[in-house]
């Protein structure tokens, strides 16, 4: 088996697995005031000192979550409560539906190489009427496309408007800084940069603690913000994949864009590539041959690929990414390879043999 889907989830590095083995055992509760608790959430504040200085926020401003999802979700109902939220049309479902009231969403439509149409971001943000949340992702999980966000930060601070980043692709493959990008907000996720599953965060710009409604408050954990015990050994192991992603970055292009090149010799297109991109992500399309046929064919012959995002049923939708972008037809023609972390060259050759059989056994057929 060949595994080229890190979009869906990066393959659990060593580091990850070693500070989770680690933080297993220990048995305190991090709010408990004994002992046994003050060891538990010395590695807590560890974890979190770490993903902060890595963000460039301040450690107050680490709010830990269950995942991607929780922490796009508080943000958009938390900073976005009370507020008009336009919301970027290529988002994950993560931040798409998040918004418990959906009267106040307004969609922004990407161009066709999937960046955000800052033109029209900015006629939006022109009423100044009622304050807005503005929720705009980093890089796509479906084609790797990198928004501008710079840009989008620099209307939204002309507009007054509060910034929330989906960082949940980019964050142990590109920079993400808080202050560089100029955004309130930005969500990850660990097993997106190889911890593992079950733990993400919400960062915050400031230098106190940012108040955020919380969408669970239980025993007030996380500054009030998410109530609910810390998942340790997720934390942990997120922390210690971050560092790892970081410390020995990785570049998959020349290997990616080997693929491309071979893919497109096949009769393929790829999308969004006049855009910037992560290295890792090729979106596919080939025309005339159905997604679910590619992952079929690819799966018989040891390839784990995807169709777009992975959701909880495996199943195969037109994404409303490539939809965004107007691909019509060919939304359904799509095969996402994202390459993960410890990608070998061999296994980008024979995926490259395999692709090509398949697509002349298309044309063929
Ligand atoms: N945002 C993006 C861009 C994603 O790709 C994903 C997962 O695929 C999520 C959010 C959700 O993250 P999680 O799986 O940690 O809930």
């Amino acid at each position: 088996m060949i595994y080229l889907d890190a979009n869906a989830t990066e393959p659990l590095r060593p580091e990850a697995r070693e500070a989770a083995m680690d933080a297993m055992v220990i048995v305190g509760n991090p709010s408990s005031p004994h002992s046994a608790g003050r060891q538990a959430r010395a590695m807590l504040d560890h974890a979190r000192r770490s993903v902060s200085a890595h963000l460039g926020v301040h450690p107050d401003n680490c709010v830990f979550t269950s995942g991607g999802t929780e922490a796009n979700t508080l943000a958009v109902r938390g900073l976005g409560k009370g507020r008009r939220r336009l919301v970027g049309a290529t988002e994950h479902d993560a931040v798409r539906k998040a918004s418990d009231d959906t009267d106040w969403v307004e969609v922004l439509p990407v161009l066709s190489d999937g960046r955000i149409d800052l033109a029209v971001l900015e006629q939006k943000l022109a009423d100044r009427s009622q304050e807005t949340l503005v929720c705009i992702m980093l890089a796509n999980n479906e084609t790797g496309v990198i928004n501008p966000i710079r840009e989008v930060s620099r209307l939204c601070r002309a507009a007054q408007a509060t910034l929330h980043v989906d960082a949940v692709q980019a964050v142990g493959r590109i920079p993400v800084s808080l202050a560089e990008l100029g955004a309130d907000s930005v969500a990850l996720s660990g097993h997106k940069f190889g911890g593992l599953k079950g733990a993400g965060a919400l960062v915050l710009a400031g230098n106190g603690p940012v108040v955020v409604p919380p969408m669970q408050a239980g025993g007030g954990q996380e500054r009030g913000r998410r109530g609910g015990t810390q998942a340790l050994p997720a934390i942990a192991s997120m922390a210690a994949a971050l560092d790892a992603a970081l410390a020995r970055p990785v570049d998959p292009g020349a290997l990616r864009d080997r693929l491309e090149t071979t893919a497109l010799q096949q009769g393929a297109l790829v999308c969004g590539v006049d855009a910037p991109r992560l290295v890792n992500t090729s979106c596919l399309l080939l025309p005339g041959v159905r997604s679910e046929a590619q992952l079929i064919a690819l799966d018989l012959a040891g390839f784990c690929v995807s169709a777009g995002s992975a959701c909880s049923s495996g199943k195969v939708g037109g994404s409303h990414v490539l939809h965004a972008m107007g691909l019509g037809e060919l939304a359904s023609n799509a095969l996402r390879v994202s390459l993960p972390w410890n990608v070998e060259v061999r296994h980008v050759d024979e995926f490259i043999l395999a692709y090509g059989k398949m697509a002349a056994r298309r044309k063929a057929g």
